[in-house]
């Protein structure tokens, strides 16, 4: 008898709170949120109906907390929990507590998660039902001289990965005999500290694999179903970055054979629900089982996206005991999906996460069935080290993949993000690597270094300036003469030159370019780093001469704000810093800089004092030209850094304005 489900709490937090909250709102249903005490402002908080805390911020004392979850569940009267991904959603014997309350667990059947959690069991099943799987040691014997003359049997490089693992942990790749022993010894430390649970398989190691993966969906009534497969070979870490559907360049019969595999898996373990069978394939497009994820994926929005299909209802309808909303004929693929993960971590430091408030955080404007967003934070909120630093999914369709990547391109270079370090700039370099480009990207190719060398170092700024400039030449051509730093590189270099102002990480960048003799010519009109304390350094990396027009390969996507550059593998972003009148102002708009070298006249405000956008802040003159420098916004003015009489370079500060707390106080007032 199906049983409706009319109210939720949603065990998770983040983007994916927040998305399967969207869905309930879609079909009438109550939500619920759970959060842990530094989460009590946080977005999907303020999404719920209603919102319980359980605990605080450690995850095993809050998220992983069944006995919390289930208090608030029982508190609240709901009728189901959804576990998300991640934390609960695939601990069996939670599920088993929910059932075991009268509670509808949205995820896996019981019997299938726990058959699943164990990599050796799960190989040894599939094996035994004909679906193809890695060549290599599954059995229960865990001596070590078994398992030497086991990798011996399969053959070098050899892959020793954890019974209970997840999340790469607990892998370690063998290359020779010699290395054996010791990387075994490290696996299982790492197993028994990561899962408490040290015993290993061993597989043949595939060298440069692609990681596919299907989703299918299965009803109580033994129905299954595929929404086709899925490519998720951008891999760091042996963790997925960037997704997309279909798979580019799958011959017709792998596919087949492998979507069909991917059924013969959720018949053999009786599933129910959503989920997903991941394989990896070899060089000759022989694919092999690798495991079974017995709940929603973070990339399932690519799917939804190809099919038209909304997965987090599909879920709670097979939940409630109905047959799935389609059938096989009738699911489509039409289009090219991708997504990426927007990651607080630290490029330079080998990706760890990056903590600290989000200052600013701006997304792609306009939402679509061409672009969705799905994030669980908003300005002002903290990345603590307590849970996964994921910022964002920017997921993208498009007819044919070009589209789609050139829409991720853009999707890309809309969005703003600092107070962290994150991992954009690098979503870019694997998007538009030759490899990523021909559909020959492998899992680790990229721990592999395949985007080292690509650092900026090793491309002048002018070539990307000179990009710039061919793209927005004529836009420039208006704005540039008209602007007050026109006369300035006029007086330097002559009539002819056209200024233009970028900022580039922390430098600001001020040069005049001109057009002759099929010549283009850039110079620096006056150019500062930026320093902590506001200093201005001079500069002298800017002077450049190219062929005009410029036969390179380059790309340049213009955002709102900023400009994004991309000359073969190297990518740049430039924020757009503009010559009118209005004060310069950093990205956070914290300070208020000089745009050209001149005399300070008169300074207007005082530390302290409130002042309102656009308000005339000082005047100074340069070139002997006034110019009123204007409040970039409303604040309150914290430092006055120089008196009038005082002459300054382009970019020297003058204002430093107080942090702008408004985000902080409405979203206070939304959530309480
Ligand atoms: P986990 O459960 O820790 O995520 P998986 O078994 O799903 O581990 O593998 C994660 C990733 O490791 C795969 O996507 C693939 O990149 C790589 N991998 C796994 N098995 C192999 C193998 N036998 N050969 C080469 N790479 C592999």
């Amino acid at each position: 008898m199906p049983r409706t489900i009319s109210k939720i709490l949603i065990a998770n937090r983040g983007e994916i709170a927040c998305r399967i909250i969207r869905t309930c709102q879609r079909l009438g249903i109550d939500t619920v949120a759970v959060y842990s005490s530094v989460d009590r402002y946080a977005r999907h908080v303020a999404l719920a109906d209603a919102a319980e805390c359980i605990g605080p911020p450690a995850p095993e004392k809050s998220y992983l907390n069944s006995d919390a979850i289930l208090a608030a569940a029982k508190k609240h009267a709901v009728d189901a929990i959804h576990p998300g991904y991640g934390f609960l959603a695939e601990n069996a014997d939670f599920a088993q507590a929910c059932a075991d309350d009268g509670l509808i667990f949205i995820g896996a059947p019981v019997a299938a998660m726990r058959l699943m959690a164990s990599k050796s069991a799960a190989k040894n099943t599939l094996q035994a039902a004909g679906v193809p799987v890695v060549p290599g040691y599954h059995g229960d014997n865990q001596g070590s001289d078994v398992l030497f003359r086991e990798a011996e049997k399969i053959g070098w490089p050899v892959l020793i990965k954890a019974v209970a693992g997840g999340g790469g942990k607990g892998m370690k790749v063998v290359h020779n005999a010699d290395e054996f022993h010791e990387a075994l010894a490290s696996a299982k430390n790492e197993a028994r500290k990561a899962f408490g649970d040290d015993r290993v398989i061993l597989e043949k190691f595939i060298t440069r694999p692609r990681h596919l993966e299907v989703q299918i969906f299965s009803d109580q009534h033994g129905q299954h179903v595929h929404l086709f497969e899925r490519d998720c070979s951008a891999q760091r870490r042996y963790q997925k970055i960037i997704e997309e559907a279909p798979a580019a360049g799958l011959p017709a019969k792998t596919r087949e054979a492998m979507l069909q595999a991917a059924l013969k898996v959720a018949k053999a373990v009786d599933y129910a629900g959503a989920g997903t069978v991941e394989f990896i394939l070899d060089a000759d497009n022989r694919f092999y089982f690798l495991e079974m994820n017995t709940r929603l994926q973070v990339e399932h929005r690519v799917t939804e996206l190809i099919t038209g299909t909304d997965l987090v209802a599909w879920q709670i309808q097979v939940a409630e005991g109905r047959p799935l909303p389609l059938s096989q004929d009738a699911i489509a693929c039409c289009g090219h999906a991708i997504e990426a993960r927007v990651y607080a971590e630290d490029p330079d430091n080998d990706f760890l996460p990056s903590v600290g408030v989000l200052d600013r955080v701006q997304f792609p404007p306009h939402q679509s069935g061409r672009l969705l967003v799905d994030s669980g934070v908003r300005q002002a909120d903290r990345i603590s080290v307590y849970y996964d630093p994921m910022i964002a999914k920017l997921v993208v369709w498009g007819e044919t993949r070009e589209n789609a990547i050139a829409a991720m391109n853009q999707a890309l270079a809309e969005t703003l993000i600092s107070g962290v370090k994150t991992n954009l700039a690098s979503l870019g370099e694997v998007l538009n690597n030759p490899l990523f480009l021909d559909n020959c990207l492998y899992t680790n190719a990229i721990d592999q270094g395949v985007l080292d060398g690509d650092t900026m170092d090793e491309m002048p700024l002018p070539h990307f300036m000179a990009a710039i400039i061919a793209h927005q030449l004529h836009a420039f051509d208006d704005s540039a003469m008209a602007s007050e730093a026109a006369p300035i590189a006029w007086a330097l270099f002559g009539p002819d030159w056209r200024p233009l102002t970028l900022r580039h990480q922390d430098r600001l960048l001020q040069i005049a370019y001109r057009i002759a003799n099929e010549t283009l010519f850039i110079r620096s009109l006056a150019q500062t780093i930026l320093s902590e304390d506001g200093q201005a350094e001079p500069l002298t990396d800017l002077t450049g001469r190219f062929s005009w027009p410029l036969d390179w390969d380059f790309k340049v996507h213009e955002a709102p704000e900023a400009y994004h550059v991309i000359i073969g593998h190297h990518r740049q972003v430039f924020e757009k810093q503009r010559h009118d009148s209005v004060a310069q102002a950093d990205g956070d708009a914290r300070l208020v800089l000089a745009p050209m070298p001149g005399e300070l006249l008169q300074v207007f405000v005082k530390p302290g004092e409130k002042v309102e956008q656009g308000q005339t802040l000082a005047v100074m003159e340069a070139m002997k030209m006034e110019l009123s420098l204007k409040a970039p916004r409303s604040a309150c003015i914290d430092t006055v850094h120089h008196r009038p009489g005082d002459i300054l370079q382009a970019g020297d500060v003058i204002f430093t304005l107080k942090p702008d707390e408004s985000d902080v106080d409405s979203l206070q007032g939304e959530a309480s």
